[in-house]
């Protein structure tokens, strides 16, 4: 059975970063990956401008924007009726792309595997155990999902860890484990911490021809039954997102049919839920990354700059652990950091939440921005503003 420092279980943004800053600090590194890449993902496929000093951080700039992209230079929000306010995003090198995501994610994957990552693909992980601190067994325990405790099975003193089995027969041992498997995580519902998903909404997603003359704009539209974004990702395809209720969903769709002029049997990718509880970021020798740590409102287009930062944030502390720092302060360290990168942030979620749940209100924005269109700048800088 192979031995690792750490096991990232999810190879999307959170994973393949916070693997590749785990390799870069020189730790046997293992990234296990449902899906073979490239694939694509349910997303708007817009990366926020927080999130090119973490690329730079991960030397991955310049290869990003080698990537076929689009340089987004507005937000149209649309409302019900049809009345429209623009707001322009930063120009240069701090500008917002919209990449397709299986470029983005498979970029990053490569990165790590050429950083030493050992990466397996198309393995799921179905079940965990776990010896705790100070004490492993002889034997490590095959048969139950959750953890097993080491005393019922008369461990030795031993190094502590995770045993990490796949669908592909394939067993792992690493001392420290991380959930970067998005927002219905494995990790988190083997280990019973998957909080009840508020299965209320539900996202569509397609990329369709891109419409003539349809420019380098984001476009969030409030629409009767949810509300729609379109952003181009390259000079001939647009991504278009659908977010309705289960009942409302398939009116979204006819609305994007007639809309776009696409056909009825146009394939859609599909994805729920959009808002859940977040599971605490960390536990003994183990960590909650991306959406698996919290899934943050589509509508502001920020869930990968918070998966690459938690990402960087985790490796940091995992680093730390494995070279015999202590453990509880790293823990702590990574846990209050991570709170703080959300902090003054989730309101504008709550706002948008808000905004997006009732669209009839999320309509009324777009009046008043046109009275007073400081309201809208201000709150698109802010999500667009620089992080870290
Ligand atoms: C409609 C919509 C639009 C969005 N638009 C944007 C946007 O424009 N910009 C933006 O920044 N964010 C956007 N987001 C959010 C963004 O998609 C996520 O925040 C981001 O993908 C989180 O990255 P992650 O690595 O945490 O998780 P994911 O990207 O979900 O990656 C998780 C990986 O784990 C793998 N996995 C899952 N289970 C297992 C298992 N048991 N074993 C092994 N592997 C497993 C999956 O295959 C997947 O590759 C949007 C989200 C939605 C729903």
């Amino acid at each position: 059975m192979k031995t690792f420092d750490v096991a990232i279980v999810g190879g999307g943004p959170a994973g393949s970063s916070c693997s590749a800053f785990c390799a870069l600090a020189g730790l046997r590194t293992l990234v296990l990956e449902r899906e073979r890449f490239p694939r694509e993902k349910v997303c708007g496929d817009c990366l926020n401008p927080s999130c090119w000093p973490v690329l730079e951080r991960l030397g991955l700039t310049k290869r990003v924007w080698d990537l076929p992209h689009s340089e987004l230079t507005s937000v149209e929000f649309i409302a019900i009726d049809g009345h429209k306010v623009i707001v322009d995003l930063p120009t240069g090198e701090d500008c917002e792309l919209s990449i397709k995501r299986s470029l983005f994610d498979d970029l990053l994957l490569e990165h790590a595997r050429n950083l030493g990552v050992h990466v397996h693909e198309e393995t799921t992980v179905t079940a965990l155990s776990y010896s705790s601190a100070g004490k492993a067994c002889r034997h490590w325990p095959v048969t139950r999902t959750v953890l097993d405790a080491p005393q019922e099975r008369g461990c030795n003193a031993l190094h502590p860890g995770w045993k990490i089995e796949t669908t592909s027969g394939d067993s792992f041992l690493a001392q420290v484990l991380v959930g970067a498997d998005g927002r219905n995580s494995t990790v988190a519902r083997l280990r019973n911490l998957l909080p009840r998903p508020a299965r209320e909404r539900v996202a569509l997603q397609a990329h369709i021809p891109l419409p003539r003359n349809f420019g380098k704009r984001i476009v969030l539209q409030f629409l009767r039954e949810g509300y729609s974004g379109q952003a181009p990702v390259n000079e001939t395809e647009l991504n278009l997102c659908l977010v309705g209720t289960p009942p409302t969903i398939s009116r979204l769709r006819q609305w994007a049919q007639q809309h776009f002029e696409i056909p009825a049997d146009q394939p859609w990718r599909t994805i729920t839920p959009l808002t859940r509880a977040p599971v605490p970021c960390s536990h003994e020798n183990l960590l909650f990354i991306g959406d698996a740590a919290r899934v943050v409102e589509p509508f502001t287009g920020e869930g990968i700059y918070y998966a690459l930062r938690s990402a960087e944030l985790a490796a940091g502390a995992i680093a730390k652990i494995i070279s015999g720092k202590d453990r509880q302060f790293a823990l702590r360290e990574f846990a209050r950091v991570s709170a703080e990168m959300y902090r003054g942030r989730l309101w504008i979620n709550r706002l948008a939440r808000a905004a997006v749940l009732s669209p009839r209100i999320g309509s009324l924005f777009v009046p008043a921005a046109r009275i007073n269109p400081s309201i809208l700048k201000l709150l698109t800088a802010k999500i667009v503003s620089p992080k870290l």
